[in-house]
């Protein structure tokens, strides 16, 4: 009886606790600073991975400061709380993705009787496009805003900088300083796009960070650089119907495997994009016209060219934001020549500084590696946790206009590590159905797996051309994770009619010199 009622007395004093509020207020107690910092946490940059890591600080019950502010890009555009992704990466770019094969879809759709009046008219509003997308992303930034209130975080609308390794100061809007302590600090700055350093470029060209918000409708664009963002967006603008050049400096998304990328700009090509290979900007400069007379240059036969765009954008890689850091300042020294921070476990040498997302030295520049390492690594620091943020194996996907989407290794890789007679490589041609009626291109799609040669055959890598490959290959990372073999994707059943079933069909290898193009749809 006495037992049950001091049950009974805990659970009336406990169960008002138990509100997710009070819960926090509770853990809060475990990480109180006691007046000798202002904050458990303090983290430099409010996007994908400083975010997520800010989050998962607050559920171990850290109290947590976010700083967030972005620089103006030399033609003026600037964006809301959310970082990269939301504002000027992913989340435009995949809208924009879809506008364009909803383009495409709509040719498509009169061999499938749809009747559109006159497919001439079909045109794309770029003003109501940017407006939608433009939208959306204002949406996505209150609603993080509400998310940062409710999660009683507080938001700080500052350029960070330290002044000492406890100690940051932000520069708010209006000029004024404000200084902050944490215990903890994260650096999660990320990056901007790089200039060539060749006249006009400032001046005259954009880059991603303007695109999608551009006032004016692009018209015929140069794009430089063939990495994942020069790929992509003359991949959407050319299927918006402006006709798209693109500069390709060494070799199509390098880091990537060659036989997929060439795949990719073979495609590319087909649908009217041209692409210069070996060549590299040279100037930029403003016609009374308005448009762009650009010259370039092949670094191989040194020929010149140039021609005139309604629009350069320039895609040749980002740099990171650490230089404004005033990283010494805080004992970090540990910064690459190209800026990055180069922490093996996001640890910098200040063992209370750390960095997660695109800021770090030789990681995938990549949303959901930010996140997934910003809450491993508060879990780390608040929760008591061990687990290290496995870089291996991080599936992605190139939103060209047939996607390339891979996990694992390239063919390229598997041979320099293992040596050629110890890879086996099954591949085929494949034809999705949806493609037969509109009697679209089928050349192009295309998948192999690599894998260990000896039984039961480890599959290293996954590639895959077509459609929604993001989508295809999401699943088959969870599989490689799982160390999937070749023998068990041979036993999985497939979902029929999918071009994700394709995998579970692979039965040629490259060594075999058999022909990989299929015999019918379902053979
Ligand atoms: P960010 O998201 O860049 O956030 C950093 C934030 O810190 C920014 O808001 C910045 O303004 C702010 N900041 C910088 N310095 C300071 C300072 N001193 N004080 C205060 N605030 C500061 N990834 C994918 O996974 N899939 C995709 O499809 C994809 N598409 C992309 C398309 C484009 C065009 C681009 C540019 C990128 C794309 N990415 C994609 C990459 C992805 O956006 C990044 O990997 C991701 O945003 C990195 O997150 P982060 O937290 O490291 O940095
Ligand atoms: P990137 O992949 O590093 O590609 C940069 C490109 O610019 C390369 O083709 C490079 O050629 C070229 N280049 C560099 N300097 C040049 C110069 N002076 N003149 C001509 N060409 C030049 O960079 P990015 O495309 O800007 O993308 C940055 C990161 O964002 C990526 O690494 C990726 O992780 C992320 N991202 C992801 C997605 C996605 O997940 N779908 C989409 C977009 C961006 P070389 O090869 O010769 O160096």
């Amino acid at each position: 009886m006495t037992i049950l009622s001091n049950v009974l007395r805990f659970n009336n004093i406990i169960n008002p606790l138990i509100r997710s509020d009070n819960i926090v207020l509770l853990a809060r107690r475990t990480f109180a600073t006691h007046g000798v910092f202002d904050y458990d946490l303090a983290v430099i940059g409010g996007g994908s991975g400083g975010l997520a890591c800010a989050k998962e600080a607050v559920n171990h019950g850290a109290r947590v400061v976010v700083l967030d502010y972005v620089t103006p890009s030399p033609q003026g555009t600037k964006w809301g709380l959310g970082g990269t992704c939301v504002n000027v990466g992913c989340i435009p770019k995949k809208l924009m993705h879809q506008a364009a094969l909803l383009g495409e879809s709509i040719h498509e759709a009169v061999s499938y009787g749809w009747q559109v009046p006159s497919l001439d008219a079909v045109k794309i509003d770029w003003s109501a496009l940017t407006q939608s997308v433009q939208n959306h992303i204002k949406s996505v930034n209150w609603v993080t805003r509400v998310d940062l209130r409710d999660k009683k975080i507080e938001y700080v609308n500052g350029l960070g900088e330290f002044k000492d390794p406890h100690t940051v100061v932000a520069t708010l809007k209006n000029g004024s300083k404000k200084e902050l302590t944490a215990k903890n600090i994260v650096i999660a700055v990320g990056g901007r796009p790089h200039y060539p350093d060749i006249p006009g470029a400032l001046e005259y060209c954009i880059t991603s960070d303007d695109i999608f918000s551009l006032s004016n409708p692009p018209g015929k664009t140069l794009v430089v650089g063939a990495g994942y963002i020069g790929l992509e967006c003359a991949g959407f603008l050319n299927s918006l119907g402006y006709p798209a050049t693109v500069l390709i400096r060494s070799v199509p998304l390098r880091g990537f495997d060659q036989q997929m990328a060439n795949i990719i700009t073979n495609e590319m090509e087909e649908k009217g994009i041209k692409l210069h290979h070996r060549c590299i900007p040279l100037s930029v400069e403003k016609l009374e016209s308005g448009q762009l007379k650009a010259r370039w240059t092949n670094t191989e036969t040194k020929e010149q060219f140039e021609d005139v765009f309604d629009t350069v954008l320039i895609a040749t890689g980002r740099y990171a934001l650490t230089k404004q850091l005033n990283l010494p300042a805080a004992g970090i020294n540990t910064v690459s020549e190209n800026g990055k921070i180069v922490a093996a476990t996001e640890q910098t040498n200040v063992p209370h500084i750390y960095a997660v997302g695109d800021v770090l030295e030789g990681r995938p520049e990549l949303t959901p590696v930010a996140i997934h390492a910003g809450r491993l690594l508060a879990r780390r620091i608040f929760g008591g946790a061990t687990q290290q943020m496995d870089y291996d194996n991080v599936a992605t996907t190139v939103f060209t206009p047939l996607e390339y989407g891979c996990v694992g290794l390239s063919e390229e890789t598997a041979i320099q590590r293992h040596g050629t007679d110890n890879i086996e490589v099954y591949h085929a041609f494949y034809k999705p159905t949806e493609f037969f009626i509109p009697q679209r291109n089928i050349r192009n799609c295309y998948l192999k797996a690599v894998a260990l040669r000896e039984a039961p055959q480890r599959i290293l890598g996954l590639h895959f051309v077509g459609p929604v490959a993001g989508e295809v290959i999401q699943g088959f990372a969870a599989a490689i994770k799982c160390n999937i073999t070749m023998e068990q994707l041979k036993n999985t059943v497939g979902i029929h009619p999918t071009v994700a079933e394709e995998f579970t069909r692979l039965n040629i290898t490259k060594r075999s010199g058999k022909d990989p193009n299929p015999a019918s749809c379902c053979s």
